[in-house]
């Protein structure tokens, strides 16, 4: 495939720390697209510069990108072939762009990534936990009760979690973690990823705050925090077959919903409809209650 085609945009990775993890074909393409969209020229300037690359620059950013996509949607239509690039790392991984490739798809124009570094998929590239599957949260909310709201949804979620954090909030965020998931759960801090200053420890989440409060230098820098899933003793699937099973027996008669809502969530179709309750199922049962009554009929429960 030629390096760089008309009429496309390039989404461009770039290092997240290290300018050697700068991959030769994203070198290539920076170096022949007709202009680079960037969401920080002063950054990507100091980038090019490094790399002897002199390119025209577009600023594109959270706060302009709707706007200028229809512009950079026409460049391409003429045939122009274009870069996006933010900061650091993947663009549109907790950076901008995801508006306008969303734009210049919507336009039928050919949108082509130059993959490279990510400090999400970096850090679980180190951190031991299972990788096999996981949730990329971002970043947390910045007020603790928005935190730990969005982390309370996340308890009984059983895949690895990976977190985004700024040393500005990576105490607070790990002692609402160490509150809310409880400090044995296992977890590993990357920190200052490809750096000088590179580290990478922990085992619970319950260690790693104690090490980050003891010692100033492992509160600075960039953070990504990979955290192991909740034990799988099944809350996650009745949790998934009582949200499912409250949306379908608005639409198909209890038994059947129940069955569905089984068959979709893996959770046990008695602990849906008209079950023994589980721990986490005293509100389903109620509903359990409510739905016997008005269908008057469980005649296809085993
Ligand atoms: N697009 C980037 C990517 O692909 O990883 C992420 C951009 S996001 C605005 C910046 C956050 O990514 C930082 O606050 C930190 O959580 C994480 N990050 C970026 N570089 C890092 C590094 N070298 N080591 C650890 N975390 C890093």
């Amino acid at each position: 495939m030629a390096t760089v085609r008309a009429g496309t945009l390039h989404v461009v990775a770039t290092p997240i720390g290290n300018l050697g993890d700068l991959s030769t074909r994203a070198r290539e393409v920076l170096s022949t697209v007709a202009a680079i969209c960037a969401e920080d020229t002063r950054h990507t300037r100091q980038l090019l510069n490094a790399c002897g690359i002199d390119k025209p620059l577009l600023a594109v950013h959270e706060h302009n990108e709707a706007e200028v996509a229809w512009q950079l949607v026409e460049r391409l239509r003429n045939g122009e072939s274009l870069a996006l690039v933010s900061d650091a790392g993947t663009p549109l991984v907790s950076d901008p762009g995801y508006r306008l490739v969303r734009e210049v798809r919507a336009a039928g124009l050919q949108v082509s990534p130059v993959p490279g570094a990510c400090a999400a998929i970096a850090a679980l590239s180190v951190a031991g936990i299972p990788s096999d599957r996981f949730c990329f949260e971002g970043f947390l909310p910045a007020k603790s009760s928005a935190r730990r709201e969005r982390l309370a949804a996340l308890g009984h979620e059983a895949r690895t979690l990976v977190f985004y954090e700024s040393s500005h909030r990576i105490e607070e965020s790990l002692t609402d973690l160490a509150e809310v998931f409880g400090p044995e759960r296992e977890a590993v801090l990357a920190r200052e990823l490809t750096k000088l200053f590179e580290t990478v420890f922990g085992d619970t989440l319950g260690s790693i705050l104690a090490r980050v409060r003891a010692d100033p230098d492992q509160r600075r820098g960039e953070f990504v925090l990979v955290v192991r899933g909740a034990a799988d003793d099944g809350t996650a699937a009745l949790l998934e077959g009582q949200r499912l099973y409250a949306k379908l027996r608005h639409l198909l008669p209890p038994s059947q919903a129940a069955k569905l809502a089984a068959e979709l969530s893996g959770a046990p179709r008695k602990a849906l409809y008209g079950g023994a309750p589980a721990t986490a199922a005293g509100d389903a049962s109620a509903v359990d209650a409510d739905a016997h009554e008005a269908d008057g009929s469980d005649a296809d429960l085993p």
